[in-house]
């Protein structure tokens, strides 16, 4: 808890707007009276009108005002001032284009009750996205409800339990088992629960991938339902073994869900319906280029097989002759997992980018994807420890073992990258490595820029050996150092109070 107690000097802190009061500050100015002034108790009852005097609302002028929002506008870290290397959430730059499109008033003003006939734009293009998303994936049906990657987890899980029980009946009760290896995403685990699975943890072999004897081991004890695989992995590998993984699950009588958050590393290149995958969910706010972080809408759209589209959430857009229809009418669906159709402002969007990219564009994305994370790996290899052989795809990953060594771990890498203009990467994520750190440049980031930060990495490692203390004790050039992410988290101050001491209350 401690912002620096530096001065008022507007560049290194800022009071809050409360804080910049000053009692009679107005922005505005009123004309004099041009009529006759009238007793306040012939217009409002004194017993309503309030007594206090409006305590705490702060008086400031309009120049106050404008610089002060101006100016911590400026104190974030944005995707359009720099490259966010945060591996596993693909934060890709945004096109404006995007943004234009999904500000024309046909789409962001439409209502959600607006009837079928008066909605046909708007439906056709939510029609066009699922059929572009089921060429992308190699799976057919889509639903684009779902409003976060976890929803979308939730929805394929809860497809293949529909799935079974409409398949086995009564018997369906003993196939409860989903396998989830154990680097995946902490959502996996979370959405089976969800569903009515119990989950049981496959090893990683020491090249990061699947352990296909313990899978093997798994599916004999029998009850599997199916497995969540991410591909690729979290830790960036590509699940070469994805064929056999996937006649193992088919084999023992379960479905194959694929985490498709990777799906920046594959996209144009390889479809998961083609290995053997049943369902997947797309991150719309990762791979294709929506915007994400700050918790704003997301869209999880999930995607799976003929025979599990059945179930898919209702109601389905379809095209029906020439007309789009919204079809209600698919007795086995799961149901609704969202208000109205989904966040149709990021289909917009999504759209839009896969458009302006073309196929051919979109495969160009994939591979220089890939190609700036495996140039990051082989950059940084021998100075950062990397915990495992294969090449990398979209993310590279490394551990804190060669600097731990020195007492300079993970968390002081991260935060001595701030000093150097950087947003740092994942750390300690996933958790199969000790002291990981995941770094995913992502397509929109060019080789200078990667450079630059190639030689920031540099740079730290050689500060580690020779002044350890400059980077543990990182970052110097912000204006607030090392919080309490706990207590951030768990006890955040949002309403200033009076009797809070100005210089208490962070973040
Ligand atoms: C981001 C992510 C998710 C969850 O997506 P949300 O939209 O944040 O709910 C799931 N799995 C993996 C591997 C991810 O990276």
């Amino acid at each position: 808890m401690s912002i620096k107690k530096v001065t008022q000097h507007p560049s290194q802190n800022e009071n809050l707007i409360f804080e910049r009061s000053q009692p009679g500050r107005v922005g505005y100015m009123l004309p004099k009276l041009d009529v006759e002034e009238m007793n306040i108790d012939d217009l409002l009852p004194a017993d309503l009108r309030r007594t206090d005097d409006l305590d705490g609302v702060p008086e400031v002028s309009e120049v106050d005002v404008i610089r002060h929002f101006t100016r911590i506008s400026t104190w974030n870290y944005s995707i359009d001032l720099g490259m966010y290397p945060l591996g596993s959430c693909t934060m890709k730059y945004n096109s404006r284009l995007n943004e234009k499109v999904a500000r024309i008033g046909g789409f962001a003003g439409l209502h959600p009750l607006a009837p079928e006939t008066d909605t046909q734009g708007a439906l056709e293009l939510i029609y066009r996205l699922q059929e572009d998303l089921a060429e992308i994936t190699g799976l057919p049906g889509v639903s684009l409800q779902p409003a976060a990657g976890a929803q979308g987890e939730m929805t394929g899980v809860m497809l293949i339990r529909a799935y079974l029980d409409a398949r086995d009946g009564e018997a369906s009760k003993d196939r409860r088992v989903m396998l989830i290896p154990d680097s995946a995403h902490g959502t996996n685990p979370a959405s089976a629960a969800l569903a009515g699975f119990t989950v049981k943890t496959i090893r990683s072999t020491a090249e990061g991938l699947t352990d296909l004897d313990h899978l093997k081991q798994l599916c004999d004890e029998g009850g599997v339902a199916g497995l969540m695989l991410t591909n690729p992995n979290t830790v960036g590998i590509f699940e070469r073994n994805i064929k056999v993984i996937c006649e193992t699950i088919h084999a023992a009588g379960g479905l194959v869900y694929m985490d498709g958050a990777n799906m920046n590393a594959l996209v144009g290149v390889a479809r998961p319906g083609d290995m053997g995958v049943d369902v997947i969910h797309l991150n719309l706010h990762k791979t294709f280029s929506t915007p994400h972080g700050g918790g704003g809408p997301g869209c999880g759209p999930c995607c799976c097989t003929a025979e599990l589209a059945p179930f898919l959430p209702t109601p389905r857009i379809e095209k029906s002759g020439d007309k789009y229809v919204l079809n209600y009418n698919y007795p086995e669906s799961i149901g609704r997992v969202k208000a109205f159709y989904g966040n149709f402002g990021m289909m917009v969007r999504a759209l839009s980018y896969i458009y302006t990219h073309g196929a051919e564009g979109l495969r160009e994305a994939t591979e220089a994807a890939v190609l700036n994370a495996r140039y990051v790996s082989k950059k940084l290899a021998g100075v950062y420890d990397e915990p495992f052989e294969a090449d990398c795809m979209h993310e590279a990953i490394f551990s804190h073992k060669n600097q731990a060594k020195l007492g300079v771990v993970t968390l002081d890498i991260a935060k001595r990258l701030i000093d150097y203009g950087f947003h740092p990467m994942t750390v300690y994520f996933p958790l199969v490595v000790e002291g990981a750190m995941l770094i995913e440049p992502t397509e929109s980031v060019g080789r200078s820029d990667l450079d630059a930060f190639i030689e920031a990495m540099i740079d730290i490692d050689r500060e580690a050996r020779e002044t350890p203390e400059l980077v543990t004790n990182a970052p110097h050039t912000t204006r607030i150092g090392r919080i309490d992410e706990a207590a951030a988290a768990r006890k955040p101050v949002l309403r200033w109070k009076k009797e809070i001491d100005s210089m208490t209350h962070s973040a």
